[in-house]
């Protein structure tokens, strides 16, 4: 779905001040295949190779931009660079109308995993005493995040994803998260309506982007302040790394994260933020074929007496498609529903052939898992989380149908 993309392109790309920058491109694939690239040197590479340094010549006043590698990697510029064009496109800034002086650039921070990109955002702006909202059917290691808030004397307020829960505890909240769509219960929020009541009451708001990629959805663009994200998954879809960032465009906001950073050092490591930025030339592939993929399968299981709960924001009769349809792009690659029990689930996902029985999802090869197996979701035995891969879509979905039926009895 890119029925957005019709939107036109102003003359400059405020994130990349300073370079004598042609016209930028207009697609989400054009878009994805130069993301952060330098302006061509002549005999230099389109992409510089990673910069392994953990110190920089510094002769002088110890000014940047690099000094030390906790604090700066050329490497990382590219890819935050990359990301953020991703995240919140020239065109997509320049519709809300931030002023004479065109849309405040955003700034993006990339971090060791999504976890560090995530305490990153919520340990550098609460303090004890604020209160936060957070979703109960987020990630599974937002518990432990919960855990650690309260110890530190803020009080953590819960709402499940679905039908704005969120907006009756919003009240004297200091800042609201948002996982849209939830993993993995595939729950979806409008982000806009639930942006616009935290605003009105002072509290900041911060979208996980993980599970849609920048090309599904733009949380900055429908009003969050930070859009946060594991790029462990979809994002960079090989699954060999592990990444997280923030972006904003609050310049005081991303100074206090770009703190945290500093002083917790969950920061990646040169090679990583070098594969996530190659990787991401295919993104607009990837999420394509992958989502496409689930779509299809989705419709496959919709026809199945054994598979209930499915979900799949994309699926027209789903409960998130009518918020999904209006705040996101693309659906997403993650497919979920329960089986009868766990044994059928654990036989199931033992006679996949193309499907591997692992977690974490978004990569180019599919992956399925019992998500129950893990104790931290609020999910049926039988529950499966499926990410579809980049296979063929009649091989995958033949493959998911014969082990349904070789499973049957
Ligand atoms: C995986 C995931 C995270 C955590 O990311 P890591 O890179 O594993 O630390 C956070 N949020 C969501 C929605 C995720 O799927």
């Amino acid at each position: 779905m890119t029925d957005a993309e019709h939107i036109p392109e102003p003359a400059t790309d405020p994130t990349r001040s300073g370079e004598a920058t042609p016209a930028p491109p207009t697609g989400d694939g054009t878009r994805a295949v130069r993301a952060g690239l330098p302006e061509p040197a002549k005999y230099e590479p389109t992409l510089p190779g990673p910069v392994f340094a953990a110190h920089f010549h510094l002769p002088g006043e110890p000014t940047g931009p690099y000094t030390y590698g906790r604090d700066e990697n050329p490497t990382w510029t590219h890819l935050e660079r990359a990301i953020g064009e991703l995240e919140l496109p020239a065109e997509a800034g320049g519709l809300q109308g931030a002023g004479e002086t065109g849309p405040a650039p955003v700034e993006t921070l990339v971090f060791a995993s999504g976890m560090a990109a995530i305490s990153a955002v919520l340990f550098s702006q609460l303090r004890a005493g604020d209160a936060v909202v957070l979703p109960d059917d987020g990630y599974q290691a937002l518990p432990l995040v919960r855990e650690q808030l309260t110890a530190y004397g803020i009080e953590v307020r819960t709402a499940p994803t679905g039908g704005d829960a969120q907006l009756d505890a919003l009240d004297g909240a200091r800042l609201l998260w948002i996982e849209t769509p939830s993993n993995p219960g595939l729950d979806v929020c409008d982000v806009r309506r639930l942006a616009d009541a935290a605003h009105a009451r002072g509290a900041l708001v911060a979208v996980d982007n993980t599970l849609a990629t920048p090309l599904g959805q733009r949380p900055l663009e429908l009003g969050a302040d930070f859009s946060v994200a594991s790029g462990t998954k979809q994002l960079t879809g090989h699954g060999d790394l592990l990444l997280g960032y923030v972006a904003c465009r609050d310049a005081g906001l991303t100074a206090a994260v770009r703190r945290w950073r500093k002083i917790v050092g969950a920061v990646p490591g040169p090679m990583e933020a070098w594969l996530a930025h190659r990787s991401l030339a295919t993104l607009q592939l990837r999420v394509d074929r992958q989502n496409a993929n689930a779509l299809a399968l989705a419709e496959a299981l919709r026809e199945r007496p054994e598979v209930t709960g499915l979900r799949y924001p994309g699926l027209p009769d789903d409960p998130s498609y009518k918020v999904a349809r209006r705040q996101m792009r693309r659906f997403g690659c993650v497919v979920s529903f329960e089986l009868p029990s766990r044994a059928r689930a654990e036989r199931f996902l033992a006679a996949l052939r193309l499907v591997d029985d692992a977690t974490s999802f978004g990569g180019v090869r599919s992956t399925a898992e019992r998500r129950g197996r893990w104790g931290g979701d609020a999910v049926a035995e039988g529950f499966i989380r499926f990410s579809a891969g980049a296979e063929d879509a009649e091989d995958l979905v033949a493959d998911v149908l014969r082990a349904l039926d070789e499973t049957a009895h």
